[in-house]
């Protein structure tokens, strides 16, 4: 009998958690890892940290050297997955090689969005996705340079904690009147803004740029209220597209990504889909590290006809201006409350529903107390605010005492 075959396309954060998954889980069919990139899979987070920071001490490869092989993963690396027919189940790849499979799961993550505007400008401009745009980009981030960094998002604002550490002079450009609008209350965003005031860092909001262009070694950019930005390097993180078109061409069904239910299982049978390429439907897609590892471990088991774990509140967390920031649940919840002092971190932000049950929780520089804030999220606990915004009652002891899940 032929041995089952298992495709895995994208070699990523997803890609390869679901490949050690099935392994894990005592699969012993072929496992087929295709990635277009030349490395084996690594982890994004450290590239606009760590990678710029640390370059000759950060390693970001997702498993050790050899495991692939001493898992029986076939890795293919450096080619692309051109087309997909799910009537045949076989996925064309640019080598001229189709692969017959079983089951196939889609991690093919997302790419930068892109701005014809700035990219028309060629040299010294960047945006920030992959290992090789990591190292490119470090190349600028030199003493005195003045960098022009587009969208204050996530991937804008670490970057500039990092060049502004590396000695840039940064000045961020967002058409918004925040920054982290997609993933942060008001209260972090003005924290996290205030701390990279207080470095140095120039926020123009409310900024739509009217023009890019160059003019004697300057690149020059023209914001629609006429004010002028003059920078030797431009990096912008306006967001990020999810990689679909394989599924487009396969004709699944697509919300703003793949749709997919709670065990990553696509419109079409053998297909699945992990990481920042699906979406739940109804639901916002997530791009973060958590969701691509835990979806590429759902997706594995479902794959293998197995039950899936309970699923938590979502999490995720940067690192900028010397502040570990990590945030659990609905980020749009309506109301937050302090528990300590803004001014004087740590501190933990709690977010609570129309109810006033809680829906959210970040901490800032307190990631040790992370897992009770996270068990009273998935609880939806209900707590008196002067017992929340205490730092003398425990959040171990409160999230001990509220007791078991609530169902969502
Ligand atoms: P990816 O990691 O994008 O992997 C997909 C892979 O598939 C890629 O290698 C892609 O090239 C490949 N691929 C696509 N199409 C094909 C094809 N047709 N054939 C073959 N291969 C293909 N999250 C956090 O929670 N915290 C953080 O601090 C954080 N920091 C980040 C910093 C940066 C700079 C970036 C870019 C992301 C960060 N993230 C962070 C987000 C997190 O890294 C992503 O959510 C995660 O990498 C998604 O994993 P994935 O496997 O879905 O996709
Ligand atoms: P990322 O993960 O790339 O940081 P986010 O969605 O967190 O993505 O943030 C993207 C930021 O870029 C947002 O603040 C958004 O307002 C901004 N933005 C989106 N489109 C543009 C654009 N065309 N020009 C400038 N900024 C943009």
């Amino acid at each position: 009998m032929n041995r089952p075959v298992h495709v895995i396309v994208g070699a990523g954060q997803a890609g390869a958690n679901a490949a050690a998954e099935l392994r894990r889980q005592g699969f012993s069919g072929r496992v087929l890892l295709v990635g277009d990139e030349p490395h084996a899979p690594y982890e994004r987070p450290p590239l606009s940290k760590d990678v710029l920071l640390r370059p000759q001490d950060t390693r970001c490869a997702v498993h050790p050297e050899g495991f692939y092989e001493e898992q029986g993963i076939e890795l293919k690396l450096g080619v692309s997955a051109l087309a997909l027919d799910p009537q045949a189940r076989v996925l064309r790849l640019a080598d001229g090689q189709d692969i017959a499979y079983d089951k196939l799961l889609l991690a093919t993550g997302a790419r930068a969005r892109r701005l014809p505007l700035l990219d028309a400008l060629g040299a010294n401009v960047h945006t920030l996705r992959t290992l090789e745009d990591a190292r490119r980009l470090g190349a600028e981030l030199r003493p005195g340079r003045r960098i022009a960094l587009v969208g204050a998002g996530v991937i804008g604002l670490e970057l500039a904690s990092s060049a502004v550490e590396l000695g840039a002079r940064v000045t961020v450009v967002e058409p918004t009147r925040a920054a982290m609008g997609r993933c942060a209350p008001p209260l972090l965003s003005g924290f996290l803004c205030d701390a990279h005031r207080r470095r140095g860092v120039n926020f123009l909001f409310g900024a739509g740029i009217e023009d890019a262009r160059r003019e004697d070694g300057d690149i020059v950019l023209e914001l629609q209220d006429g004010a002028r930005i003059l920078a030797d390097a431009v990096i912008y993180g306006i967001g990020v597209e999810p990689d679909i078109a394989l599924a487009q061409g396969a004709g699944l069904d697509l919300d703003g990504g793949v749709v997919v239910d709670a065990a990553c299982r696509t419109s079409d049978p053998h297909i699945y889909a992990a990481g920042d390429v699906a979406v739940r439907r109804g639901q916002a897609r997530r791009e973060t590290w958590e969701n691509a590892q835990k979806q590429g471990i759902a997706a594995a088991r479902a794959m293998l006809g197995l039950a899936l774990d309970a699923e938590g509140a979502p999490w995720f967390w940067t690192d900028q201006c010397g502040y570990n920031v990590q945030c659990v649940g609905d980020m749009a919840a309506p109301r937050w409350i302090v528990r300590g002092d803004l001014a004087a971190p740590p501190f933990v932000l709690f977010g609570l529903d129309g109810e006033g049950a809680l829906a959210g929780a970040i901490t800032v520089n307190l990631g040790r107390e992370m897992r009770s804030a996270r068990e009273l999220v998935d609880r939806r606990a209900r707590l008196a605010l002067d017992v929340l915004q205490d730092p003398g009652q425990a959040l171990r002891a409160l999230a001990r005492a509220v007791g078991e899940p609530q169902p969502a």
